[in-house]
């Protein structure tokens, strides 16, 4: 959940951060303002929200992923923190690594290798993410929206483009490398954490039933 959003000036003492639904773990980003904000529809996203959630961790209110990106610069952990945190990938190939709290199971930022170290990924539907707010560039991974399971996109993702141009922008901004960091690499804190656990998660497997069915309670199948 973005917090703060009607937030559109900057001042200098604002600051973002990621924090897990129970309250106890927080990754403050040092660079407040979002570099970048996309709409995705992979499988990936998904599934990991959904394991989380399937984990007792926050709950998968719709299947599009909302990602912001922040410069890859955050304040250091204390020892209780990190003691309060582990990682994991889906599957053993899997290439992006997921920092998640022992304590409610949320999804505090998610690595992968194509951002070259300069930008840490969030999912603000699986933590309170709290920073000002910008408006997303496109939807990212569209082939990858699972219309048998989740029905029709929602129109504010739909509305959004998906292009090879998008994509350009999309890479241009994280790979823009971070100047002047004043703080740790989200790599640093993965660094002090046991390996990654490896979930053994199957490709597109889904782990919930679809989101829009679920407030009902339908789509439960026994
Ligand atoms: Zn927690
Ligand atoms: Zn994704």
């Amino acid at each position: 959940m973005l917090k703060g959003g009607a937030r559109t000036m900057m001042d200098a003492n604002q600051t973002a951060e990621a924090h897990c639904i129970c309250g106890k773990v927080k990754l403050q980003f040092l660079r407040p303002l979002p570099v970048l904000h996309v709409h995705c529809c992979c499988g990936d996203c998904r599934q990991g929200r959904e394991w989380v959630a399937s984990e007792g961790g926050p709950s998968m209110k719709q299947a599009v992923t909302l990602i912001y990106y922040f410069e890859n610069d955050l304040a250091p952990l204390d020892s209780e923190a990190l003691s309060s945190l582990f990682s994991v990938k889906l599957r053993e190939a899997g290439r992006t690594t997921r920092l998640i709290t022992k304590c409610c199971h949320s999804i505090l930022a998610i690595d992968h290798p194509y951002y070259e170290e300069n930008v840490a990924c969030v999912h603000s539907d699986a933590c309170e993410l709290v920073a000002p707010h910008i408006d997303p560039l496109s939807r990212i991974f569209t082939d990858g929206w699972d219309a048998a399971y989740d029905g029709e996109m929602p129109s504010t993702t739909a509305s959004l483009e998906d292009s090879k141009a998008m994509w350009e922008k999309f890479a241009g901004i994280v790979k823009r490398p971070v100047r002047e960091a004043k703080g740790i690499k989200l790599q640093d804190i993965l660094a002090q954490l046991p390996p990654p656990t490896i979930l053994g998660l199957a490709e597109k497997t889904r782990l919930l039933p679809p989101a829009g069915s679920r407030d009902s309670g339908a789509g439960i199948i026994e």
